[in-house]
């Protein structure tokens, strides 16, 4: 039977604590912190001092864990991994870190990313004899790590590294050292810190928040780091910009108390609201946010418009991903669960309601419908982002083209489709003229269509389409 990678089905966030006492504690910390990454799956593995133990399963961190199972994870050197999947009974085999033993002793692998290539170079694996445990394109990079005919596990990495292409901002435990990678585009974030005397890496610098670390650098694009014990090793320098920096880190993805590609995400999405009040004006009385995500530029729109934010949407946070739908059919019932509008502040109102972006459209149609149920007496929609309009291959769950409601409808029949008043998004050159890196440094693929590296995917698509 073919195996089908889950290529739009990953997110992720990974975390890396190197020489203190119980890393996995903290680890566990760090991943807390990141939970907004990826909240299907987690695993934490550390090194006791002879082998590789790891922890991992299906649910929140903070049901994952328990003292007892953190006890069970011993050592100064540890990694962890949140990931997001919607890979159904074989999800727990994709759960990261993944752990092998090879001839160049035991590794521990927890990867953010997707690689492009991982297919063809899966296929030749398998026709070679490779036996893969999962269908994640993570242990690609384990089983090129651990053919490699070298005397050393670093020198096994960089050329396991070398063959793949596409996202990977990834730590690699390996007995008492962790290498830390990332691609030379930079799709995905990475972060080195320190803790008193151990070295941190996390996906988002939130991380160190909670932990009380301190911020060191950014792992460089392409850089290629061996951390041990009060050492820092560069086993490849870091690659020349131009770097395909994920925007929808920013407009999204992220947290907004975190640090990415070198700019606070909060302040970046604020600054699109402020643009998008620029660009997409709207004679209204109130400004309210979707929470979580949109509250940001809802508050830079309210700012730059003059408009009052008020909270209109109220966010029930207790909401889990197992939560039962009752059989008998409550309209709109998915969004009302998580959002409740606050009538009194929205009713005889028009309303500008801001959001980060639109993907199949469904949501959207659903607050529309909830904010006029309330009263609002008109809801103009502004998206602080461009229109949807690719699926994404470097590690943002994405759906595919068809369900991609600006694939097929243009804005007047998004507006239309949504039940809004007005509709309207921010330009591409305004949402990037929001960051102080330079465009030519970002990725807008989801956005644009124009793919930094070509996807197997969309290799394949541009064949047939031919
Ligand atoms: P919809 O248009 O109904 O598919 O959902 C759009 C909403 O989902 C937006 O309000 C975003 O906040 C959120 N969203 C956008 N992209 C993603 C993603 N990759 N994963 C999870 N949620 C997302």
């Amino acid at each position: 039977m073919r195996w089908k990678l889950d290529a739009f089905r990953e997110e992720c966030g990974v975390c890396a604590v190197v020489g203190a006492a119980d890393a996995a504690n903290l680890v566990y910390l760090g991943l807390y912190a990141l939970q907004h990454r990826g909240q299907e799956s987690a695993g934490i593995a550390s090194f006791d001092g002879k082998g590789i133990r790891v922890h991992r399963a299906m649910g929140y961190v903070a049901d994952i864990f328990s003292r007892e199972v953190l006890a069970s994870l011993p050592g100064e050197v540890a990694i962890g991994h949140v990931r997001y999947s919607t890979a159904g009974d074989s999800a727990l085999a994709n759960a990261q870190p993944l752990v092998v033993n090879t001839q160049h002793g035991p590794l521990g692998v927890a990867h953010n990313g997707n690689l492009v290539n991982a297919g063809a170079l899966r296929r030749r694996l398998e026709r070679e004899g490779a036996i893969f445990q999962s269908t994640s394109d993570t242990e690609v990079i384990l089983h090129l790590a651990a053919r490699a005919q070298t005397a050393g596990v670093e020198e096994a990495l960089l050329q396991a590294l070398a063959q793949v292409q596409g996202a990977y901002s990834l730590v690699v435990l390996s007995r008492d050292r962790v290498v830390v990678a990332r691609d030379e585009l930079g799709f995905r974030p990475l972060v080195l810190g320190k803790l008193e005397r151990a070295w941190v890496v996390a996906s988002e610098t939130c991380a160190f928040d909670l932990l009380g670390a301190e911020l060191v650098r950014e792992v460089a694009p392409g850089e290629v780091l061996l951390l041990a014990r009060e050492q820092l090793q560069v086993l490849r320098p870091p690659s020349p910009p131009p770097y395909a920096h994920c925007v929808f880190e920013h407009v999204y993805f992220a947290r907004p108390d975190s640090q990415v590609f070198g700019e606070d995400v909060g302040v970046v999405r604020q600054r699109m609201g402020e643009r998008l009040a620029l660009e997409q004006p709207a004679a209204a009385d109130v400004v309210v946010g979707v929470p979580d995500s949109g509250i940001p530029a809802a508050l830079g729109y309210a700012r730059f418009s003059g408009l009052p934010f008020v909270l209109g949407l109220v966010r029930n946070h207790y909401v889990g991903r197992t939560f039962i739908e009752p059989k008998q059919s409550i309209r709109h019932f998915g969004v009302k669960v998580k959002l409740n509008p606050v009538k009194a502040l929205v009713a005889g109102k028009r309303v500008v309601l801001v959001d980060d972006s639109i993907v199949r459209g469904t949501t959207s149609r659903k607050i529309v419908t909830m904010l006029k149920a309330a009263g609002a007496s008109e809801v103009h929609l502004r998206i602080s982002s461009p229109p949807t309009l690719g699926p994404c291959y470097y590690g943002i769950d994405t759906p595919e083209r068809r369900e991609l409601i600006a694939c097929s409808k243009s804005v007047e029949e998004i507006r239309a489709f949504v039940g809004a008043d007005s509709l309207g998004y921010l330009s591409e050159e305004g949402m990037l003229a929001c960051l102080a890196t330079p465009s030519r440094n970002f990725c807008t693929a989801c956005f644009s269509g124009r793919y930094p590296v070509l996807a197997e995917e969309e290799a394949a698509l541009a064949k047939t389409e031919r």
